[in-house]
């Protein structure tokens, strides 16, 4: 759906596609001015401190580019000091740039310079099910990865997993996307495979000791309908998935899943939205996080520090689950992008998984 501008002429904001926020084109409007009024669509029961989803095209069938008004009514205002950023994808998303914004009241005013083309305004840079599966795809059939499809989400897309290492080792249980929002776990991801795909020999050793289960996106639903928090179904895949599966089949189906590994470890992969300095490392074994902090590499390229700390685990929780019933190891990381491209959390993440896997294998649950 294309929201034309009579003051822009072949200017147009787009929306209704997978991952769009808002989905709804009445969410578009254009005023007198020719300025876009967009308000951002937050679900119903979701927490405010969710609201951080955007996902809009814009596009310019012209030869110029055009400079465009736009005024985003975010779903509530006790954020805006995390809101100073937003990112812009050019030509569908193949070079991103982060732009410095301001939102106050819960509105931010930008004015954007839109070239020839489409181009995506995104929160985050934007990893929507179409991406996923490629990715699925592109290592699914490859050494060493093995695709294993765990579950069917409650509209019946795929809840799947690439699988590598030994089969008799111990199990860690990689989880991102909970949250519809959080893109950085899944371009982490992306940059370790990539790494473990062409260099064998260097993770020989961590593919010898540990049975690797990496799951790029297990709230797809909520991806699909560019939800900043809740499935469809209302359940939070970060914090309700061990008390509500029953209420999401897809929940239900990736619970039972994980339950069958019983996981000696297991890291649930989010993004922060700000302040922005710190990646976070999160886990309740002091041990484990004290190492973790003597080896951590250096991101102050990125603008970032690490955070290594305890943590007090949702109820709700499957870490908190597993960590009951099978004495799993819980382990969570908070991402932000601010300062970052695609690129740079690719390598982050490979940097990240190349610091903590060697340590798991060797650890003692
Ligand atoms: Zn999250």
């Amino acid at each position: 759906m294309n929201i034309t501008n009579p003051k822009y002429p072949g200017i147009s904001v787009e929306t209704g596609y997978d991952n769009a926020n808002p989905q709804d084109a009445g969410m578009v409007r254009v005023d007198e001015d020719g300025v876009y009024a967009v308000r951002q669509f937050l679900e119903d029961n979701a927490p405010a401190g969710y609201s951080f989803h955007l996902n809009l095209a814009l596009n310019n069938s012209g030869a110029k580019p055009a400079k465009v008004p736009l005024r985003i009514f975010w779903a509530e205002s006790n954020y805006d000091y995390c809101r100073d950023y937003m990112y812009i994808g050019y030509d569908a998303g193949q070079a991103w740039r982060m732009l410095a914004t301001q939102a106050a009241q819960g509105v931010t005013e930008m004015q954007i310079v839109v070239p020839p083309g489409r181009h995506l305004l995104c929160c985050h840079p934007k990893f929507d099910v179409g991406d996923y599966l490629a990715l699925l795809d592109r290592f699914g059939g490859t050494a060493p990865f093995e695709r294993i499809v765990a579950a069917r989400s409650a509209e019946n897309r795929v809840i799947a997993c690439l699988r590598c290492g030994n089969p008799a080792g111990r199990k860690l249980v990689v989880t991102t996307r909970a949250h519809g929002y959080e893109t950085a776990g899944a371009y982490c991801l992306a940059g370790w495979f990539a790494y473990a795909a062409a260099q064998p020999d260097r993770v020989a050793e961590i593919m010898n000791q540990l049975n690797l289960y990496f799951f790029p996106m297990i709230n797809v639903d909520a991806v699909a309908h560019g939800n900043c928090c809740l499935a469809p179904t209302g359940v939070n895949f970060g914090r309700e998935l061990a008390v509500r599966g029953g209420e999401d089949a897809g929940a239900r189906g990736l619970v039972d899943f994980i339950d069958g590994l019983q996981p000696e470890f297991y890291l649930d992969m989010h993004n922060n939205t700000g302040p922005h300095l710190s990646d976070a490392f999160r886990s309740d074994d002091a041990g484990l996080l004290a190492a973790f902090a003597a080896r951590a590499p250096d991101r102050s390229r990125d603008q970032k520090v690490w955070g290594a700390g305890q943590v007090k685990w949702d109820e709700g929780s499957i870490l908190t689950a597993c960590r009951r019933q099978f004495n799993t190891l819980p382990m969570l990381t908070e991402f932000p992008w601010y300062a970052r491209a695609p690129g740079d959390m690719a390598e982050h993440g490979r940097e990240f998984f190349n610091t903590l896997l060697p340590l798991l294998a060797d650890w003692q649950v």
